[in-house]
């Protein structure tokens, strides 16, 4: 059985999960806290400058562990996918002033599109940004997204699918982020995280809980312990599987939105020894 976790020394915080907080807030917050990283959403950079926020947020002592997020590659049209690889250029850009060190990636899908068509059109993105990602230092990371976001979201829903694209790349700047509330249903999943292992494209691991009844399919995960993922387990096959780095909480929910920040913080701190 997989020990609990004994200190923050490998928490990071989605900024989206604290929402309400402004990125300086939030910083200013999660430090005083003790937690010691930070996954950067871009709407959250609004407004700044990129490269002095992330000046800003090492000085606060924080480890920057993601920038959030790239993607969304298939288009009906040539036109669009060229706008989605721009799109992806500015975000690596953008990773690299802020000092962060991957860029993870929602796919994309778009309805009618066959999932087959989708998956092609990302791997295709995905080979035109790998050089460009390794050039600037920043790795890019498949998020797998649950099936029920497959048709306007992702069509990647499985470790499998996603190691089956970086096979194909076998670029060493192309991994992926498991992210349990997208991949606890899978049977196959101690056996694919183990894989990724192996072929050594573990590169994120973000963690939150799944409610029953879900009352709405984007924002109402819940925090560690509210639902029934097998968090400490999966954190076990991840942590067998060779992974050192965060474990990055991310939380969209309108209930935790809608409260003090500072006592979801605390909470957050809390399930995270107990529960994770
Ligand atoms: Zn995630």
């Amino acid at each position: 059985m997989t020990a609990p976790l004994k200190d923050f020394s490998k928490l990071s915080i989605h900024t989206i999960t604290t929402k309400p907080w402004a990125l300086e807030e939030a910083v200013r917050n999660y430090s005083a806290a003790g937690v010691k990283g930070i996954t950067v959403w871009r709407q959250a950079l609004e407004g700044r400058d990129v490269k002095a926020s992330g000046q800003m947020i090492r000085d606060h002592g924080l480890t920057i562990t993601a920038l959030c997020r790239g993607g969304f590659f298939p288009s009906t049209t040539p036109e669009g996918r060229a706008l989605a690889i721009d799109e992806n250029r500015r975000c690596i850009a953008e990773a690299a002033a802020l000092g962060a060190p991957m860029v993870v990636l929602v796919c994309g899908a778009i309805p009618g599109l066959s999932l087959f068509e989708s998956r092609k059109q990302i791997t295709d993105g995905l080979a035109v940004l790998a050089p460009h990602a390794a050039a600037a230092g920043v790795k890019l990371a498949i998020e797998p997204l649950h099936p029920m976001y497959a048709d306007d979201r992702s069509a990647v829903n499985t470790i499998g699918q996603a190691r089956a694209i970086c096979n194909e790349l076998k670029s060493p700047a192309v991994g992926i982020a498991v992210d349990v509330y997208h991949v606890w249903w899978d049977d196959r999943l101690e056996q694919e995280i183990a894989a990724c292992g192996r072929e050594k494209t573990l590169f994120g691991f973000h963690i939150c809980d799944w409610r029953t009844p879900t009352t709405d399919l984007l924002n109402d995960r819940g925090l560690m312990g509210e639902g029934c993922i097998p968090i400490r387990q999966i954190r076990g096959w991840v942590e067998q599987a060779g992974f050192t780095g965060f474990n990055e909480v991310e939380i969209f929910s309108h209930r935790h939105w809608a409260g003090d920040q500072h006592e979801f913080l605390q909470s957050i701190q809390h399930a995270y020894l107990d529960r994770s």
